[in-house]
């Protein structure tokens, strides 16, 4: 959410990005509410003040007890209740103004960064830069899927038996590789300082509302009705809520980090991405969250140090990756700037999107009222970040067909040792 005064003096510039965003929503006639809203509260101020000029001649009217002045004491008794009439009518019209204008709040985006590319979709990404080297096979190549049966590792017809289309079942080795995944990824934010938390998945709708994913979001959010609860698709909730009406002290950034399993009915994405792990409505991601102080220099700085964590991950997992600045249409409400990283899938013959770093300014921490005080003292609201650690089992994507062998054997990082049992190849049996 976005303060008012920075709605008014941006209009033009907001009403634009929303375009972009794909987001319906009329700066103007917000603002058209908003100077109802205003208004009525000059209306109503003026009449409490006349409220109180008249109570107060009318207390001294009764202190004069001799000489007391009963027709102008019921003089001023009517016209305190013709100004309580008149401010009970106006507070009525404030209400009913304040509903439609606290709807039309929740659509406004975040403004983008300066270096944000515009464009309409995913296709207008810009590339920044390619890592890594892609693998040359001289044998036919198979994908995660047959890689997967062959080794009896990943079972997707089981899953969709039981659970339905975008389910799947990790098994032996493949539960030891989805997991040994995510503890890499814990082992190296916790070097970097994060605090790691486990996080309630099942939350308020407040959560989400304040953390920005609601209203928009909702219809791709499961929803628990017995409860009126929701099923997060990210940790990034509950993490950037731990702190929600709170004052933080962000002398250093707060840095938190979560393994969690992930819910996502998928809805828009009917047809898209159906074979595989690439597109589930339930996967595991260790998320990273960052919470500072609000300085542009700070949260620049703050996206590179989580975007390079996520590329350290990729480069301890021998993965061939390219770095892409999102541009306004493939972005979020509220993303301020936004990378995302694509690793090197050999059976999709392309980059598919592993990771996604975001730098949100203050959109976030207003919704969810979080704030420290700066150096004057002054209270602010801080700045928060977000960023993909690794979300499996989508990597295991690349994992396995990147470093599968002629034989069908899989070559296993050497950073996965420790967590593998010390298991350096995958043998299908
Ligand atoms: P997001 O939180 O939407 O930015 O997604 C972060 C990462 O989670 C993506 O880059 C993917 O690696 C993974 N991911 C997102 N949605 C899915 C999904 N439906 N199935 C599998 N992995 C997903």
């Amino acid at each position: 959410m976005l303060n008012i005064q920075m709605i008014r003096d941006n209009k033009e510039k907001l009403q634009s990005v929303a375009e972009q965003k794909g987001i319906y929503v009329s700066i103007e006639e917000l603002l058209v509410w908003d100077d109802k809203k205003r208004k009525l509260l000059q209306q109503i101020e003026l009449l409490r003040q006349q409220r109180n000029k008249l109570s107060h001649a009318f207390g001294l009217i009764v202190k004069s007890k001799p000489a007391f002045d009963k027709t102008e004491a019921e003089h001023l008794k009517a016209d305190v209740q013709q100004i309580n009439s008149r401010l009970a009518l106006l507070e009525s019209e404030l209400a009913e103004a304040e509903q439609p204008l606290q709807q039309l709040m929740m659509l406004v985006p975040n403004l983008v960064s300066a270096d944000t590319p515009t464009g309409s979709s995913d296709a207008d990404n810009v590339l920044l830069r390619t890592v890594g080297e892609r693998p040359q096979f001289d044998f036919e190549l198979k994908d995660h899927i047959t890689l997967g049966a062959l080794h009896d590792i990943i079972d997707i017809p089981r899953g969709v038996k039981t659970a339905g289309t975008r389910n799947y079942y990790l098994k032996g080795a493949g539960v030891l590789l989805h997991r040994a995944v995510q503890q890499l990824a814990l082992d190296l934010l916790t070097a970097q300082g994060f605090t790691l938390l486990e996080v309630p998945l099942l939350v308020r709708s407040a959560a989400l509302v304040h953390t920005g994913f609601f209203p928009l979001g909702e219809s791709q959010t499961y929803h628990i009705v017995d409860e009126d609860k929701w099923l997060v698709g990210t940790s990034e909730v509950p993490l950037v809520s731990y702190y929600g009406n709170e004052i933080v002290d962000v002398s250093e950034p707060i840095k938190l980090a979560a393994v969690s399993t992930c819910f996502r009915n998928e809805i828009g994405s009917a047809g898209k991405d159906v074979q595989g792990l690439y597109r589930v409505h339930q996967f595991a991601k260790v998320e990273q969250v960052v919470i500072c102080e609000a300085s542009l220099e700070r949260s620049e700085q703050l996206l590179q140090e989580i975007t390079r964590n996520a590329e350290q991950l990729l480069s301890l997992l021998e993965l061939p990756y390219q770095v892409m600045a999102v541009c306004t249409g493939d972005m979020s409400q509220k993303t301020y700037k936004q990378y995302d990283i694509e690793t090197w899938m050999p059976s999709r013959q392309a980059y598919g999107e592993t990771h996604s770093s975001s730098s949100l300014l203050d959109f976030q921490a207003r919704r969810s009222h979080i704030r420290y005080r700066d150096a004057q003292g002054k209270l602010a609201f801080c700045h928060t970040l977000n960023n993909t650690a690794v979300a499996s089992p989508r990597i295991l994507i690349p994992l396995l067909e990147n470093h599968q062998q002629e034989d069908g054997s899989i070559r296993l990082p050497a950073a996965l040792w420790p967590y593998m049992n010390g298991l350096q190849r995958l043998v299908p049996s």
